[in-house]
């Protein structure tokens, strides 16, 4: 067993107690059953790669991660035939993704996290920027091998089991999973026409995004408040019609950005930089520019030490509101951001439509938000869940922070997860804190 630092992703520098992690490889997993009989092998949590931004995947003090053990891409088989393939699920969604492109083939759906895991991928049911189209990653597994916690044991699990819909979007309650079949597209093109139309108020982007989604392969939005005012921008993208070699955003410029969030300290930023930063992103319009799949896929690439920006540690919350209420919805968030000072630089609005089956995948159609800001601003957190609870609106399981959250009522199904994770000993942070809350 080894002991290493664990911290979730938004946790960027406060300090972590040491948690103990079991790494396991494939072959070794039937060897949990034995680990379970142990008493001191009390209670545990799988992990992925911990890129979750709550503590979902982190254990408490007496408890343990399990994680699988690394495989290797160059084993990945694909069936051409039927536009499948089987992945391991330690894998990390941008290493599969590119092997995938490079046979001209793509998942439906990918987050913009480059280094989650397949397993991580499933578990919190990710989205991308085309849940009007695609849904969620959920949506597109066809079969799951499963150390079940419940049966001791590898299952294999398909859309006829009911454990399949508990551990798509069971965030790890139901076990491990080893392995999945996942259904991919064909792609004609390596690269998008993008544009973006800022805006200039909450009812004008979920208009646009409205309007343009049936002809838009992506589409999503950015806002933030800077000096109590709203800046929006409407991002929508378009497959490109053939293959093209592509160039790398300058190194120069990612290094650049990299020592601005990285060097200078908080406040300095926000002061001198936030408006800025905010005029930059937010002033222009462009129109039909051609941007590579996997450039456009994980941003992030080229944008190491973003999360900088909000000094020690900050919170990233997603919730989903239904379509009917979310301009209402929105221009009550953008009123708290302004009112309290709020500074967020990339906070997200994205389209679900569809309704998927995961135990807690959002389940419904609807606008979802991500909003970011620093820790310190507890009062708007307090006011925010408020708003959350009022309306019962479900708040993303691997975005609740354990100090500043909402109690996620709007899940249907929160009893029978919560049920599942007590009966198989599940241990993490944030199911403790949700314990708590539930006596
Ligand atoms: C920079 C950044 C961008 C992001 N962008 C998006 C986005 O666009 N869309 C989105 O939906 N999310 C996004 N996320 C969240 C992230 O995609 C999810 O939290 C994802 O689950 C993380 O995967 P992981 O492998 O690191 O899992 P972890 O964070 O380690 O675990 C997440 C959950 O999955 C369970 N789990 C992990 N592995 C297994 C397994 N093998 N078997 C059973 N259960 C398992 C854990 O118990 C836990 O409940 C982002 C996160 C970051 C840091």
């Amino acid at each position: 067993m080894q002991k290493i630092k664990l911290k979730s992703f938004a946790q960027a520098k406060t300090n972590t107690k040491k948690s103990s992690v079991l790494f396991f490889s494939r072959k070794q997993i039937s060897n949990l059953e034995k680990f379970q009989r142990i008493d001191s092998f009390k209670s545990y949590i799988p992990i992925g790669n911990n890129q979750s931004y709550g503590r979902i995947s982190i254990p408490n003090n007496d408890g343990f991660g399990i994680k699988l053990s690394s495989s290797k891409e160059n084993n990945l088989k694909i069936d051409f035939e039927n536009n499948r393939i089987n992945v391991p699920a330690d894998l990390n969604i941008f290493n599969v993704q590119k092997y995938l492109i490079s046979h001209q083939l793509h998942f439906p759906v990918v987050p913009g996290a480059m280094k989650a895991t397949i397993g991580g991928c499933i578990a919190a049911d990710v989205h991308g920027k085309n849940g009007h189209k695609y849904g969620s990653f959920g949506d597109h597994v066809e079969k799951i091998e499963l150390y079940s916690f419940q049966h001791n044991k590898i299952l294999t699990i398909t859309k006829k089991d009911d454990l399949f819909y508990q551990t798509i979007g069971g965030f790890g309650v139901t076990g491990i999973i080893i392995s999945a079949t996942l259904n991919v597209i064909k792609i004609h093109s390596n690269f998008f026409y993008c544009s973006e139309f800022p805006v200039s108020s909450p009812k004008e982007l979920i208009k646009l995004l409205i309007e343009n989604e049936n002809e838009c392969d992506d589409i999503g939005a950015w806002f933030s408040i800077s000096n109590k005012m709203f800046y929006g921008k409407v991002y929508a993208a378009k497959w490109g019609d053939c293959f093209e070699s592509s160039k790398e955003p300058s190194f120069f410029i990612s290094i650049v950005k990299y020592m601005i969030f990285t060097f200078f300290k908080p406040m300095l930023v926000k002061l001198l930089f936030h408006h800025l930063l905010v005029y930059l992103i937010y002033r222009k319009t462009i129109i039909s520019k051609k941007i590579n799949v996997m450039n456009l896929m994980f941003p992030l690439k080229y944008n190491q030490g973003w999360e900088k920006f909000y000094g020690c540690s900050f919170v990233e919350r997603q919730f989903l509101v239904p379509i009917n209420q979310s301009i209402d919805f929105f221009n009550q968030i953008v009123h708290l951001m302004a009112k309290h000072n709020i500074y967020t630089l990339l906070s997200g609005v994205k389209l679900f439509r569809g309704n998927r089956l995961g135990l807690m995948s959002f389940a419904n159609e609807g606008i979802s938000f991500s909003i970011q800001y620093s820790t310190k601003n507890s009062k708007f957190d307090h006011e925010l869940n408020k708003l959350l609870v009022l309306n019962g609106f479900p708040e993303y399981l691997a975005k609740i922070q354990e100090v500043s959250s909402n109690f996620p009522f709007g899940y249907k199904n929160f009893n029978t997860w919560f049920n599942l994770a007590t009966e198989n000993k599940i241990n993490s942070k944030l199911l403790k804190w949700l314990g708590v809350l539930t006596r």
